[in-house]
């Protein structure tokens, strides 16, 4: 039934999941997962031996060397997320001899739960809606019957002993996404699946990309930080509380370093009253389409816009090399509206950038206007006397002039026939008002790509394409409340999302 149903989409992408484009990830999985457990046994012998080891830093002083280690702060630090992953020494497993619910054997230990039933867990939660998290993947196994067995699970009797196809308990779930997580597992899958789409050609080629920003509201508290800049001046700034991960008793005397409880959060300024403690995401994909190709952790959430995205670019294009031939442009909002932005650009990777116009601080013009106009507006839009916006016809560069034209009615005359000012303005016309307006009136506006223009407005008209991207990762397929701290946790948040949307592309 659930197969037939036209709303139980998951369940379909879940029966026919084609495990064998997967094998090789699973092997990389298994190989971490006994690093990993060989790696728990040390540390927890090392606790004992490193007691002594002693790390002299003050509360006060750990919250100042994490606050300049901030991009927003010290601008040598890297804007993107720097994702380090831990690697398994060895490859010892085999992909041909996986498949779902044959588990690689080990000398000595439990059988290990099946990736394949485990991945397919996360998955299947994220195509449902649901945020791809430990705690909703359990509920859904134990609540939901058709989803644990569609994932490969048996559910678990009441007093039955521990048994590999059995529905994982909870710390089970945490785990395997704490070595999806660490290995780079997620991150791996996501840029496989992008790829994959590509190769089948499930994504087609686009002249153009568009990029923007998102925030996640974070799960953590800020405290305000006061400090020095270079200038001497006492400055504020909103910063994660910091924690420790030991459990002794005096956190101001024990030896532990001090952490930040939630690194990447910050302040997200959305307007002059609408501040955010949140993560901020960084997007990228294709307008056409609505396709996205990445979304990136930003280092700090209190990051500026115009600054993520040069570096985002140039990630996207160290993990996909296939894609940089395709771009001879990237929309973007006013953020990025910047002359040296542009020039990085054209030099680097010979793209334009388009941005939305920002007009900064400009004023309306109302002075040495031509005869019959009223106003200019800093987006370089006029206004007549009888309160009609006058068309941008296109730019005279010999004279250095902008041409407009009066607007044609109902009746496709021009408004001026009946106008009442049209004595004052234009007496003899009978086409309509036709404007001259000098360069030097509107210097803010680069008159090579004035924004006024039809052009202009017709690629910039494709730049919301990307807020129904982010509408699809942040709100179909997740959530926009995080309920994990930290930035390896987002960017693996924003990996499993991407996974599903791409997963989901391809059905
Ligand atoms: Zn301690």
């Amino acid at each position: 039934m659930l197969l037939n149903s036209s709303d139980a989409e998951w369940y379909r992408i879940l029966h026919y999941f084609p495990w064998e484009d997967y094998g090789e990830i699973a092997a990389q999985y298994y190989d971490a997962l006994y690093h990993f457990n060989l790696l728990e046994a040390q540390k927890r012998e090392e606790k004992e031996l490193n007691r002594a080891e002693s790390w002299n830093e003050s509360k006060e002083e750990a919250i100042q060397r994490f606050l300049f280690d901030r991009p927003t702060i010290n601008k040598s630090v890297p804007v993107i997320h720097d994702e380090e992953f831990e690697a398994p020494p060895l490859r010892t497993v085999n992909p041909s001899s996986l498949a779902p619910g044959i588990v690689p054997d080990r000398l000595g230990g439990k059988k290990p739960k099946c990736f394949f039933a485990l991945f397919k867990g996360f998955l299947g939660a994220t195509l449902m809606g649901f945020p791809p998290e430990p705690e909703m993947v359990h509920l859904l196994l134990t609540s939901n019957l058709p989803f644990a067995r569609v994932c490969g699970f048996v559910p678990k009797g009441e007093n039955s002993v521990y048994w590999y196809k059995h529905v994982p308990s909870l710390r089970k779930l945490e785990q395997f996404d704490m070595i999806m997580t660490n290995y780079g597992l997620w991150s791996q899958l996501k840029w496989d699946e992008v790829r994959r789409n590509i190769e089948e050609g499930v994504i087609h080629k686009e002249n153009e990309l568009v990029g923007d920003t998102t925030h996640y509201h974070a799960y953590s508290n800020f405290e305000t930080v006061i400090y020095e800049d270079e200038k001497g001046k006492e400055q504020k700034k909103s910063q994660s509380k910091v924690t420790k991960k030991c459990h002794c008793e005096n956190w101001e005397t024990c030896p532990h370093p001090w952490e930040l409880a939630d690194d990447g959060a910050g302040t997200v300024v959305k307007s002059k009253s609408k501040m955010i403690w949140g993560h901020k995401a960084s997007i990228l994909g294709l307008p056409r389409q609505g396709v996205p190709l990445d979304a990136a952790a930003i280092a700090d959430g209190a990051t500026f816009d115009g600054e993520t995205l040069f570096p985002h670019v140039e990630r996207l294009f160290g993990h996909l090399p296939e894609v940089e031939p395709w771009f001879d442009r990237v929309l973007y909002d006013s953020a990025c509206d910047n002359k040296v932005l542009k020039e990085k650009f054209q030099d680097e990777w010979g793209i334009d950038l388009k941005a939305s116009f920002n007009p900064r601080r400009t004023k309306t013009v109302t002075d040495n206007l031509p005869r019959g106009m009223e106003k200019i507006t800093p987006y370089g839009t006029v206004i007549c006397e009888g309160g009609y916006e006058m068309d941008y016809k296109g730019a005279r560069y010999e004279s250095e002039k902008f041409i407009y034209q009066a607007p044609t009615g109902e009746d496709n005359a021009p408004v001026c026939l009946n106008c009442e000012h049209k004595m004052e303005c234009c007496p003899h016309s009978n086409i309509g008002r036709i404007v001259n307006v000098s360069f030097d009136l509107l210097p803010h506006i680069d008159s090579e790509d004035p924004p006024m223009a039809k052009r202009f407005k017709a690629i910039m008209s494709r730049r919301p394409s990307v807020e129904r991207m982010i509408k699809r990762l942040k709100c179909d397929l997740s959530d926009d409340r995080l309920k994990k701290r930290g930035n390896a946790s987002f960017q693996a948040y924003l990996d499993k999302t991407m996974i599903a949307f791409h997963i989901l592309l391809r059905n």
